[in-house]
């Protein structure tokens, strides 16, 4: 489809869940499905995942990227799903171009996709035929730090590049209860609508310092890596682009299931209606 503004792409976080959501169809996954058919199609993807985290960046430089199956304990079909994608070394260089002076690693055989790219992946583009470039967590630094470098990335909208991250913005897996139709509790909800209000209201600066983001925080982002995917997004955001939630939820009490997607057109995030 085109856009009134066709040149400019948008950015979506998506609250990946359990592994199994690779391999499920839900609420969640058509909802992602919808905005793959239906958002502008991209040259390439970047993706920054709560499951590669690094001391110091990197980002994947190799042609054909391995399909990682970072999980344990799951049915043998979750390890049997191949996500086979090309890579974009170009698209890499140009990432380690605009990050620096902070140096960027090119790896060419460690990581690859790992299941928060290729789980959510399967269900936007199924047909594994848009390149995918994946960009790690330097794990080290606080928030606000991932959400300046991610400003850095802005121009790759202007270039045909979809730019995701994926995690959950709530992700407590001591706490979770593995079970469907799990309430949230409180403390979950509590916070999951004080972010919502957050993201609303576009506070870029409350959303990337962890002191202010409340007392509920330590209980829903106990370690920030599938917290920080979403800074990447919200840092893109510019005053004129609308702020869309793209599916909403808490799964297991304490897995925030809540996607958003900022200058889309609104079409494309109406998915979570339709089913
Ligand atoms: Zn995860």
């Amino acid at each position: 489809m085109q856009y009134d503004k066709p040149t400019v792409m948008p950015a979506a976080f998506f609250g990946h869940g359990s592994p199994m959501n690779a391999l499920e169809r839900n609420r969640y996954t058509v909802a992602w499905a919808h905005f793959g058919r239906t958002t502008l199609r991209p040259r390439a993807v970047l993706c920054v995942s709560a499951h590669w985290c690094t001391r110091g960046t990197a980002v994947t430089a190799m042609e054909r990227p391995k399909t990682i199956h970072d999980f344990g304990d799951f049915p043998r079909t979750l390890y049997d799903v191949q996500y086979p994608v090309n890579g974009d070394p170009t698209l890499a260089a140009r990432v380690s171009h605009l990050l620096a002076p902070t140096e960027v690693v090119a790896d060419l055989s460690d990581w690859g996709l790992d299941h928060g790219t290729w789980s959510v992946l399967r269900h936007v583009y199924p047909k594994a035929d848009i390149p995918v470039v994946q960009l790690s967590l330097d794990v080290t630094q606080p928030l606000a730090y991932h959400y300046q470098l991610a400003t850095r990335l802005a121009p790759l909208r202007h270039e045909g590049i979809l730019i995701i991250g994926t995690g959950n913005l709530i992700h407590n897996l001591r706490t979770a209860v593995r079970a469907d139709g799990v309430a949230p509790f409180d403390w979950a909800a509590r916070f999951n609508e004080e972010l919502r209000v957050r993201l609303l209201a576009n506070d870029h600066a409350g959303l990337s310092d962890m002191d202010s983001l409340g007392r509920d925080a330590p209980l829903c982002i106990p370690t920030p890596e599938h917290y920080l995917p979403a800074l990447y997004v919200i840092a893109l955001q510019r005053p004129d682009d609308g702020m869309a939630f793209l599916t909403e939820g808490i799964e297991f009490g304490s897995i925030g299931m809540m996607s958003i997607v900022i200058g889309a057109d609104p079409r494309d995030v109406a998915g979570n209606l339709e089913n």
